[in-house]
Protein backbone atom coordinates (compact mmCIF):
# COMPACT_ATOMS: atom_id res chain seq x y z
CA UNK A 1 0.00 0.00 0.00
CA UNK A 2 1.44 3.44 -1.06
CA UNK A 3 2.01 5.50 2.20
CA UNK A 4 -0.61 8.08 2.05
CA UNK A 5 -2.90 5.36 1.65
CA UNK A 6 -2.33 4.47 4.98
CA UNK A 7 -4.79 5.66 7.95
CA UNK A 8 -3.24 7.77 10.94
CA UNK A 9 -3.04 4.79 13.14
CA UNK A 10 -1.04 2.66 11.11
CA UNK A 11 1.26 5.41 9.93
CA UNK A 12 1.70 5.34 13.45
CA UNK A 13 2.78 1.59 13.80
CA UNK A 14 5.45 1.45 11.60
CA UNK A 15 7.38 4.92 12.72
CA UNK A 16 7.01 3.34 16.17
CA UNK A 17 8.57 -0.17 14.87
CA UNK A 18 11.07 2.21 13.00
CA UNK A 19 9.60 0.98 9.30
CA UNK A 20 9.82 4.32 8.53
CA UNK A 21 10.94 7.36 9.02
CA UNK A 22 8.80 10.52 9.38
CA UNK A 23 10.59 12.48 6.98
CA UNK A 24 10.12 9.48 4.52
CA UNK A 25 6.51 9.69 5.40
CA UNK A 26 6.50 13.20 5.13
CA UNK A 27 8.11 13.41 1.64
CA UNK A 28 6.14 10.89 0.57
CA UNK A 29 3.06 13.35 1.36
CA UNK A 30 4.46 16.79 0.12
CA UNK A 31 5.43 14.54 -3.59
CA UNK A 32 2.00 12.99 -3.43
CA UNK A 33 0.93 17.34 -3.08
CA UNK A 34 3.13 18.15 -5.76
CA UNK A 35 0.99 16.09 -8.08
CA UNK A 36 -2.66 15.42 -6.64
CA UNK A 37 -3.07 19.12 -5.58
CA UNK A 38 -2.49 20.80 -8.61
CA UNK A 39 -6.49 19.37 -9.49
CA UNK A 40 -7.97 19.32 -6.26
CA UNK A 41 -6.35 22.79 -4.91
CA UNK A 42 -7.16 21.91 -0.94
CA UNK A 43 -3.79 24.16 0.30
CA UNK A 44 -3.06 28.00 0.33
CA UNK A 45 0.51 27.43 1.43
CA UNK A 46 2.19 24.12 1.76
CA UNK A 47 5.38 24.65 4.03
CA UNK A 48 7.83 21.55 2.53
CA UNK A 49 11.02 23.26 4.74
CA UNK A 50 8.77 23.24 7.93
CA UNK A 51 7.68 19.71 6.97
CA UNK A 52 10.88 17.91 6.54
CA UNK A 53 12.60 19.87 9.29
CA UNK A 54 9.76 18.93 11.91
CA UNK A 55 9.63 15.80 10.47
CA UNK A 56 13.65 15.10 11.49
CA UNK A 57 12.36 16.34 14.80
CA UNK A 58 10.33 14.09 15.84
CA UNK A 59 12.30 11.13 14.32
CA UNK A 60 15.11 12.61 16.42
CA UNK A 61 12.48 12.57 19.91
CA UNK A 62 11.63 8.86 18.28
CA UNK A 63 15.27 7.42 18.92
CA UNK A 64 15.53 9.56 21.98
CA UNK A 65 12.81 7.18 22.99
CA UNK A 66 9.84 9.69 23.27
CA UNK A 67 6.38 8.38 22.04
CA UNK A 68 3.20 10.03 21.08
CA UNK A 69 0.17 9.09 18.81
CA UNK A 70 1.21 11.91 16.52
CA UNK A 71 4.86 11.89 16.74
CA UNK A 72 5.99 11.93 13.17
CA UNK A 73 2.62 11.95 11.53
CA UNK A 74 1.77 14.58 8.74
CA UNK A 75 -0.91 16.94 9.33
CA UNK A 76 -2.83 20.23 7.78
CA UNK A 77 -4.35 23.13 9.08
CA UNK A 78 -7.33 25.35 8.14
CA UNK A 79 -6.02 28.58 6.94
CA UNK A 80 -8.13 30.72 9.79
CA UNK A 81 -5.71 28.67 12.61
CA UNK A 82 -2.06 30.72 13.25
CA UNK A 83 1.04 29.20 13.01
CA UNK A 84 3.65 31.71 13.94
CA UNK A 85 5.66 32.65 10.71
CA UNK A 86 3.30 30.97 8.39
CA UNK A 87 0.60 33.70 6.47
CA UNK A 88 -2.82 32.95 7.34
CA UNK A 89 -5.23 34.14 4.60
CA UNK A 90 -8.68 33.39 6.20
CA UNK A 91 -8.68 32.89 2.53
CA UNK A 92 -9.40 36.99 2.04
CA UNK A 93 -7.68 39.34 0.71
CA UNK A 94 -7.78 41.62 3.81
CA UNK A 95 -5.16 39.45 5.45
CA UNK A 96 -2.83 39.42 2.60
CA UNK A 97 0.86 39.57 3.41
CA UNK A 98 -0.25 38.78 6.94
CA UNK A 99 2.04 36.75 9.14
CA UNK A 100 0.87 35.88 12.47
CA UNK A 101 3.59 36.24 15.48
CA UNK A 102 2.14 33.91 17.14
CA UNK A 103 0.75 30.41 17.20
CA UNK A 104 -2.62 28.92 18.44
CA UNK A 105 -3.29 27.01 21.37
CA UNK A 106 -3.85 23.90 19.23
CA UNK A 107 -0.77 24.59 16.98
CA UNK A 108 1.38 24.66 20.73
CA UNK A 109 -0.57 21.27 21.48
CA UNK A 110 0.14 19.42 18.07
CA UNK A 111 3.78 20.64 18.04
CA UNK A 112 4.39 19.25 21.38
CA UNK A 113 2.87 16.12 20.49
CA UNK A 114 5.38 15.96 17.08
CA UNK A 115 3.07 16.66 14.68
CA UNK A 116 4.51 17.47 11.40
CA UNK A 117 2.17 20.41 10.00
CA UNK A 118 2.52 20.21 6.05
CA UNK A 119 0.51 23.52 5.38
CA UNK A 120 -2.83 25.91 5.35
CA UNK A 121 -5.60 24.37 3.49
CA UNK A 122 -8.04 26.82 1.82
CA UNK A 123 -11.15 27.89 3.43
CA UNK A 124 -14.37 30.08 2.45
CA UNK A 125 -13.65 33.68 3.15
CA UNK A 126 -13.61 34.17 7.28
CA UNK A 127 -15.06 30.19 7.32
CA UNK A 128 -18.26 32.24 5.85
CA UNK A 129 -19.78 29.39 3.32
CA UNK A 130 -20.16 25.39 2.58
CA UNK A 131 -18.28 24.92 -0.46
CA UNK A 132 -14.98 27.09 -0.07
CA UNK A 133 -16.38 28.82 -3.40
CA UNK A 134 -16.37 32.38 -1.50
CA UNK A 135 -12.85 31.77 -0.73
CA UNK A 136 -11.20 34.66 -2.67
CA UNK A 137 -8.29 32.94 -3.92
CA UNK A 138 -9.58 29.57 -5.47
CA UNK A 139 -12.47 26.80 -5.05
CA UNK A 140 -11.04 23.42 -4.11
CA UNK A 141 -12.14 20.63 -5.88
CA UNK A 142 -13.67 17.39 -4.50
CA UNK A 143 -11.52 14.47 -4.16
CA UNK A 144 -14.42 12.08 -5.18
CA UNK A 145 -15.46 14.39 -8.06
CA UNK A 146 -13.37 17.20 -9.86
CA UNK A 147 -16.93 19.38 -10.61
CA UNK A 148 -18.03 18.84 -7.59
CA UNK A 149 -17.36 21.09 -4.11
CA UNK A 150 -15.51 19.66 -1.11
CA UNK A 151 -18.15 21.34 0.77
CA UNK A 152 -17.07 24.27 3.78
CA UNK A 153 -15.54 26.06 5.60
CA UNK A 154 -13.10 23.96 6.07
CA UNK A 155 -13.29 22.35 2.38
CA UNK A 156 -9.84 22.53 1.77
CA UNK A 157 -8.90 20.55 4.80
CA UNK A 158 -11.81 17.51 4.26
CA UNK A 159 -10.39 17.34 0.48
CA UNK A 160 -6.76 17.37 1.68
CA UNK A 161 -7.84 14.23 4.24
CA UNK A 162 -10.09 12.36 1.56
CA UNK A 163 -7.65 13.17 -1.30
CA UNK A 164 -4.67 11.47 0.71
CA UNK A 165 -2.35 14.62 0.98
CA UNK A 166 -2.76 14.63 4.98
CA UNK A 167 -3.30 11.78 7.37
CA UNK A 168 -5.54 13.79 8.98
CA UNK A 169 -6.44 17.93 9.31
CA UNK A 170 -7.92 20.74 11.60
CA UNK A 171 -10.97 23.08 10.23
CA UNK A 172 -13.11 25.45 12.31
CA UNK A 173 -17.18 24.38 13.04
CA UNK A 174 -19.06 27.38 13.27
CA UNK A 175 -22.49 26.17 12.23
CA UNK A 176 -21.02 23.09 10.38
CA UNK A 177 -18.01 23.52 8.84
CA UNK A 178 -16.32 20.77 10.06
CA UNK A 179 -19.13 18.29 9.36
CA UNK A 180 -20.93 19.48 6.61
CA UNK A 181 -17.52 19.06 4.44
CA UNK A 182 -16.75 15.76 6.11
CA UNK A 183 -19.87 14.19 4.66
CA UNK A 184 -19.28 16.01 1.25
CA UNK A 185 -15.83 14.46 0.99
CA UNK A 186 -16.42 11.09 3.07
CA UNK A 187 -14.28 11.73 6.03
CA UNK A 188 -15.42 11.79 9.41
CA UNK A 189 -15.24 15.35 11.48
CA UNK A 190 -15.88 15.83 14.82
CA UNK A 191 -17.40 19.34 16.20
CA UNK A 192 -16.37 19.23 20.18
CA UNK A 193 -18.39 20.56 22.48
CA UNK A 194 -18.25 24.22 22.60
CA UNK A 195 -15.06 25.27 25.56
CA UNK A 196 -13.73 21.82 24.86
CA UNK A 197 -10.85 23.14 22.77
CA UNK A 198 -9.25 26.57 23.23
CA UNK A 199 -9.78 29.26 19.83
CA UNK A 200 -6.72 30.98 21.37
CA UNK A 201 -4.93 31.42 18.07
CA UNK A 202 -8.55 30.84 15.34
CA UNK A 203 -9.74 34.15 13.93
CA UNK A 204 -13.30 34.76 15.30
CA UNK A 205 -16.17 34.70 12.81
CA UNK A 206 -18.50 33.72 15.49
CA UNK A 207 -17.37 33.90 18.93
CA UNK A 208 -20.61 32.20 20.70
CA UNK A 209 -20.59 29.34 18.03
CA UNK A 210 -17.08 28.85 16.75
CA UNK A 211 -15.21 25.65 17.63
CA UNK A 212 -11.96 23.68 16.35
CA UNK A 213 -12.42 20.28 15.07
CA UNK A 214 -10.70 17.30 13.42
CA UNK A 215 -11.28 15.79 10.21
CA UNK A 216 -9.72 12.29 9.47
CA UNK A 217 -9.89 9.28 7.68
CA UNK A 218 -11.51 7.01 10.09
CA UNK A 219 -13.37 7.86 13.91
CA UNK A 220 -10.33 6.48 15.56
CA UNK A 221 -7.77 8.46 13.76
CA UNK A 222 -10.28 11.76 14.50
CA UNK A 223 -10.52 10.83 18.30
CA UNK A 224 -6.42 11.03 18.25
CA UNK A 225 -6.34 14.60 17.58
CA UNK A 226 -9.10 15.37 19.56
CA UNK A 227 -7.15 14.49 22.58
CA UNK A 228 -4.26 16.37 21.84
CA UNK A 229 -5.85 19.48 21.39
CA UNK A 230 -8.93 19.42 23.95
CA UNK A 231 -8.06 20.90 27.14
CA UNK A 232 -7.92 23.92 29.28
CA UNK A 233 -6.61 26.97 27.95
CA UNK A 234 -5.79 30.31 30.18
CA UNK A 235 -5.81 31.79 27.20
CA UNK A 236 -9.30 31.24 26.35
CA UNK A 237 -11.99 32.02 28.96
CA UNK A 238 -14.68 30.11 27.21
CA UNK A 239 -12.55 26.62 27.58
CA UNK A 240 -13.58 24.25 29.50
CA UNK A 241 -11.45 22.81 32.89
CA UNK A 242 -13.32 19.41 32.76
CA UNK A 243 -10.65 17.11 32.24
CA UNK A 244 -10.19 15.22 28.83
CA UNK A 245 -11.21 11.70 28.59
CA UNK A 246 -8.78 9.53 26.70
CA UNK A 247 -10.60 9.11 23.27
CA UNK A 248 -8.65 6.87 22.04
CA UNK A 249 -9.47 4.22 24.52
CA UNK A 250 -12.97 5.61 24.62
CA UNK A 251 -13.84 4.63 21.14
CA UNK A 252 -13.76 1.05 22.51
CA UNK A 253 -17.02 0.13 24.55
CA UNK A 254 -16.15 -0.12 28.36
CA UNK A 255 -16.07 -4.00 29.13
CA UNK A 256 -19.27 -5.16 30.78
CA UNK A 257 -21.12 -2.96 29.17
CA UNK A 258 -21.78 -5.82 26.71
CA UNK A 259 -21.69 -6.43 23.12
CA UNK A 260 -22.06 -3.98 20.63
CA UNK A 261 -24.57 -1.16 21.02
CA UNK A 262 -26.24 -3.06 23.64
CA UNK A 263 -27.77 -0.57 26.30
CA UNK A 264 -27.15 2.81 23.93
CA UNK A 265 -30.17 4.68 23.20
CA UNK A 266 -30.48 6.61 19.94
CA UNK A 267 -32.79 9.26 19.39
CA UNK A 268 -34.27 9.98 15.62
CA UNK A 269 -36.17 13.00 15.76
CA UNK A 270 -38.58 13.58 12.97
CA UNK A 271 -37.80 16.97 12.15
CA UNK A 272 -34.78 15.95 10.50
CA UNK A 273 -35.94 13.69 7.92
CA UNK A 274 -37.98 16.21 5.80
CA UNK A 275 -39.37 16.31 2.30
CA UNK A 276 -37.18 17.58 -0.71
CA UNK A 277 -34.08 15.56 0.52
CA UNK A 278 -31.89 13.87 -1.61
CA UNK A 279 -33.75 10.46 -1.34
CA UNK A 280 -30.32 7.91 -1.33
CA UNK A 281 -29.14 10.34 1.30
CA UNK A 282 -32.55 9.88 3.22
CA UNK A 283 -32.99 6.11 2.37
CA UNK A 284 -28.89 5.40 3.39
CA UNK A 285 -29.69 7.52 6.83
CA UNK A 286 -32.58 5.39 7.37
CA UNK A 287 -30.01 2.34 6.91
CA UNK A 288 -27.34 3.72 9.38
CA UNK A 289 -30.07 3.62 11.43
CA UNK A 290 -31.27 0.29 11.29
CA UNK A 291 -27.73 -1.06 11.43
CA UNK A 292 -27.41 0.93 14.99
CA UNK A 293 -30.33 -1.16 16.36
CA UNK A 294 -28.87 -4.17 15.30
CA UNK A 295 -25.38 -3.25 17.03
CA UNK A 296 -28.14 -3.57 20.02
CA UNK A 297 -29.05 -0.07 20.02
CA UNK A 298 -32.37 0.96 21.08
CA UNK A 299 -34.18 3.36 18.77
CA UNK A 300 -36.40 5.98 20.19
CA UNK A 301 -37.94 8.51 18.35
CA UNK A 302 -37.78 11.96 19.82
CA UNK A 303 -38.45 15.64 19.11
CA UNK A 304 -37.23 18.57 18.45
CA UNK A 305 -39.46 20.97 17.97
CA UNK A 306 -37.69 24.38 17.40
CA UNK A 307 -35.56 22.87 14.93
CA UNK A 308 -37.10 25.07 12.68
CA UNK A 309 -35.53 28.27 14.12
CA UNK A 310 -32.05 27.27 14.23
CA UNK A 311 -31.32 28.50 10.44
CA UNK A 312 -32.79 31.96 11.13
CA UNK A 313 -31.57 32.28 14.64
CA UNK A 314 -27.80 31.18 13.24
CA UNK A 315 -28.28 34.04 10.62
CA UNK A 316 -29.22 36.51 13.05
CA UNK A 317 -26.61 35.74 16.02
CA UNK A 318 -23.63 34.60 13.56
CA UNK A 319 -23.60 37.90 11.30
CA UNK A 320 -23.96 39.88 14.55
CA UNK A 321 -21.10 38.42 15.94
CA UNK A 322 -18.83 38.18 13.09
CA UNK A 323 -19.74 42.11 12.25
CA UNK A 324 -18.25 43.01 15.17
CA UNK A 325 -15.52 40.32 15.05
CA UNK A 326 -14.28 41.78 11.66
CA UNK A 327 -14.61 45.91 12.89
CA UNK A 328 -10.59 44.86 13.28
CA UNK A 329 -9.71 44.77 9.31
CA UNK A 330 -9.59 48.40 8.79
CA UNK A 331 -6.16 48.48 7.50
CA UNK A 332 -4.59 49.96 9.59
CA UNK A 333 -3.38 46.60 11.37
CA UNK A 334 -3.49 43.46 9.56
CA UNK A 335 -2.59 42.96 5.76
CA UNK A 336 -4.50 44.80 2.76
CA UNK A 337 -4.23 48.72 3.09
CA UNK A 338 -5.59 50.79 0.47
CA UNK A 339 -4.51 54.27 0.88
CA UNK A 340 -8.01 56.86 0.52
CA UNK A 341 -7.44 61.09 0.92
CA UNK A 342 -8.30 60.31 4.61
CA UNK A 343 -8.21 58.07 7.86
CA UNK A 344 -12.51 57.36 7.22
CA UNK A 345 -11.94 56.71 3.66
CA UNK A 346 -9.28 54.60 3.95
CA UNK A 347 -11.25 52.16 6.47
CA UNK A 348 -14.00 52.13 3.67
CA UNK A 349 -11.74 51.75 0.73
CA UNK A 350 -9.22 48.79 2.25
CA UNK A 351 -12.72 46.98 3.58
CA UNK A 352 -14.54 47.74 0.23
CA UNK A 353 -11.52 46.01 -1.81
CA UNK A 354 -10.24 43.43 1.00
CA UNK A 355 -13.92 41.67 1.49
CA UNK A 356 -15.70 39.66 -0.89
CA UNK A 357 -19.72 39.23 -1.28
CA UNK A 358 -20.26 37.04 1.36
CA UNK A 359 -18.17 38.20 3.81
CA UNK A 360 -19.64 42.13 2.80
CA UNK A 361 -23.54 40.78 3.16
CA UNK A 362 -22.74 38.95 6.61
CA UNK A 363 -21.61 42.30 7.98
CA UNK A 364 -25.14 44.28 6.54
CA UNK A 365 -27.11 41.78 8.59
CA UNK A 366 -25.03 41.67 11.18
CA UNK A 367 -24.99 45.24 11.61
CA UNK A 368 -28.48 45.32 10.91
CA UNK A 369 -29.63 43.33 13.26
CA UNK A 370 -27.68 45.24 16.02
CA UNK A 371 -28.98 48.76 15.48
CA UNK A 372 -30.58 50.43 17.98
CA UNK A 373 -34.44 49.79 17.68
CA UNK A 374 -33.83 46.75 15.98
CA UNK A 375 -31.85 44.76 18.16
CA UNK A 376 -34.86 43.36 20.60
CA UNK A 377 -36.82 42.60 17.48
CA UNK A 378 -33.70 40.64 15.90
CA UNK A 379 -30.84 39.59 17.70
CA UNK A 380 -32.67 39.26 21.47
CA UNK A 381 -35.48 37.05 19.76
CA UNK A 382 -32.44 35.09 17.64
CA UNK A 383 -30.91 34.75 21.34
CA UNK A 384 -34.13 33.62 23.10
CA UNK A 385 -35.09 30.80 20.37
CA UNK A 386 -31.15 29.52 20.80
CA UNK A 387 -32.54 29.34 24.34
CA UNK A 388 -35.65 26.76 22.75
CA UNK A 389 -33.11 25.18 20.97
CA UNK A 390 -30.74 24.41 23.78
CA UNK A 391 -34.17 23.18 25.74
CA UNK A 392 -34.71 20.76 23.31
CA UNK A 393 -31.63 18.87 23.43
CA UNK A 394 -31.55 19.27 27.23
CA UNK A 395 -34.84 17.26 27.47
CA UNK A 396 -33.77 15.14 24.15
CA UNK A 397 -30.40 13.56 26.54
CA UNK A 398 -32.88 13.13 29.02
CA UNK A 399 -34.12 10.06 27.18
CA UNK A 400 -31.56 9.36 24.89
CA UNK A 401 -27.27 9.12 24.86
CA UNK A 402 -27.16 10.52 21.13
CA UNK A 403 -29.22 11.62 18.64
CA UNK A 404 -28.76 10.12 14.90
CA UNK A 405 -29.54 12.51 11.62
CA UNK A 406 -28.21 12.96 8.49
CA UNK A 407 -25.35 15.56 8.11
CA UNK A 408 -26.91 17.54 4.98
CA UNK A 409 -30.09 17.08 2.96
CA UNK A 410 -27.56 16.22 -0.40
CA UNK A 411 -24.51 14.96 -1.27
CA UNK A 412 -21.85 17.32 -2.51
CA UNK A 413 -23.60 19.72 -5.50
CA UNK A 414 -21.12 20.84 -8.52
CA UNK A 415 -19.09 24.05 -8.59
CA UNK A 416 -21.11 27.15 -9.21
CA UNK A 417 -24.43 25.63 -8.83
CA UNK A 418 -25.65 27.82 -5.67
CA UNK A 419 -23.26 31.07 -5.57
CA UNK A 420 -26.07 33.19 -6.89
CA UNK A 421 -28.40 31.88 -4.14
CA UNK A 422 -27.19 32.26 -1.22
CA UNK A 423 -30.30 31.23 0.78
CA UNK A 424 -29.77 28.03 -0.79
CA UNK A 425 -26.04 27.87 0.26
CA UNK A 426 -27.41 28.73 3.90
CA UNK A 427 -29.32 25.32 3.41
CA UNK A 428 -26.66 22.97 3.17
CA UNK A 429 -25.88 23.65 6.71
CA UNK A 430 -29.43 23.44 8.13
CA UNK A 431 -28.65 19.92 10.07
CA UNK A 432 -25.84 21.04 11.55
CA UNK A 433 -26.08 24.30 13.22
CA UNK A 434 -27.99 23.21 16.30
CA UNK A 435 -25.45 21.92 17.68
CA UNK A 436 -23.28 25.11 17.62
CA UNK A 437 -26.30 26.90 19.10
CA UNK A 438 -26.92 24.71 21.87
CA UNK A 439 -23.12 23.76 22.32
CA UNK A 440 -23.14 20.53 22.06
CA UNK A 441 -20.82 17.67 20.49
CA UNK A 442 -21.05 15.09 17.43
CA UNK A 443 -19.60 14.42 14.40
CA UNK A 444 -20.18 13.27 11.31
CA UNK A 445 -18.71 10.00 9.45
CA UNK A 446 -19.56 8.18 6.06
CA UNK A 447 -22.85 5.91 5.61
CA UNK A 448 -22.83 5.09 1.95
CA UNK A 449 -22.94 6.90 -1.39
CA UNK A 450 -25.56 8.28 -3.51
CA UNK A 451 -25.98 6.80 -7.12
CA UNK A 452 -23.41 8.93 -8.46
CA UNK A 453 -20.95 7.57 -5.95
CA UNK A 454 -20.92 10.55 -3.96
CA UNK A 455 -20.19 9.89 0.04
CA UNK A 456 -23.49 10.24 2.37
CA UNK A 457 -22.98 11.77 6.08
CA UNK A 458 -24.55 10.64 9.06
CA UNK A 459 -24.05 12.92 11.76
CA UNK A 460 -24.29 12.04 15.42
CA UNK A 461 -24.92 14.12 18.53
CA UNK A 462 -24.35 13.90 21.93
CA UNK A 463 -24.80 16.25 24.97
CA UNK A 464 -22.30 18.72 26.05
CA UNK A 465 -18.92 16.69 26.95
CA UNK A 466 -20.48 13.62 25.66
CA UNK A 467 -17.74 12.69 23.04
CA UNK A 468 -16.90 9.94 24.12
CA UNK A 469 -20.27 8.30 24.26
CA UNK A 470 -20.79 9.57 20.37
CA UNK A 471 -17.14 8.48 19.48
CA UNK A 472 -18.03 4.74 20.80
CA UNK A 473 -20.93 4.95 18.69
CA UNK A 474 -19.62 5.64 15.37
CA UNK A 475 -17.04 3.48 16.13
CA UNK A 476 -18.85 0.75 16.55
CA UNK A 477 -21.22 1.70 13.59
CA UNK A 478 -17.95 2.13 11.39
CA UNK A 479 -16.45 -1.25 12.24
CA UNK A 480 -19.75 -2.66 11.62
CA UNK A 481 -20.44 -0.66 7.81
CA UNK A 482 -16.27 -0.37 6.60
CA UNK A 483 -17.66 2.83 4.88
CA UNK A 484 -14.40 4.58 5.97
CA UNK A 485 -12.56 1.95 3.72
CA UNK A 486 -13.93 3.22 0.05
CA UNK A 487 -11.23 6.00 -1.31
CA UNK A 488 -11.59 8.19 -4.13
CA UNK A 489 -10.46 7.05 -7.35
CA UNK A 490 -8.53 10.11 -8.26
N1 LIG B 1 -22.08 27.50 6.30
C1 LIG B 1 -22.24 28.19 7.56
C2 LIG B 1 -21.95 29.65 7.35
O1 LIG B 1 -21.70 30.02 6.26
C3 LIG B 1 -21.32 27.60 8.59
C4 LIG B 1 -19.91 28.02 8.42
C5 LIG B 1 -18.99 27.52 9.48
O2 LIG B 1 -19.31 26.60 10.23
N2 LIG B 1 -17.87 28.17 9.60
O3 LIG B 1 -21.95 30.44 8.24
Amino acid sequence: MPLHDLTLEQAHALLQRGEISSVELTQALLDRIAVKDKEISAYLTVTAEGAIAAARQADARRVAGEETPLLGIPIAIKDIIHIRGVPTTCGSRILEGFVPAFSATVIHRLQAAGAVLLGKTNTDEFAMGSSTENSAYFTTRNPWSLERVPGGSSGGSAAAVSGRMAFAALGSDTGGSVRQPAAFCGAVGIKPTYGRVSRYGLVAFASSLDQIGPIARNVMDAAILLGVIAGHDPRDSTSSKAPVPDYQAGCWRPAGAGDGLNGLRVGTPAEYLVPGMQPRVTAAVREAIATLEKLGAEIIEISLPHTKYALPAYYLIAPAEASANLARYDGMRYGLRVLGQDVGNTYEQTRAQGFGAEVTRRIMLGTFALRAGYYDAYYLKAQKARTLIRQDFDAAFERVDVIATPTTPTTAFRVGEKMDNPLEMYLADVFTLSMNLAGICGLSLPCGFDDQSLPIGLQLMGPALGEVVVLQAAHAYEQATGWHKERPAL
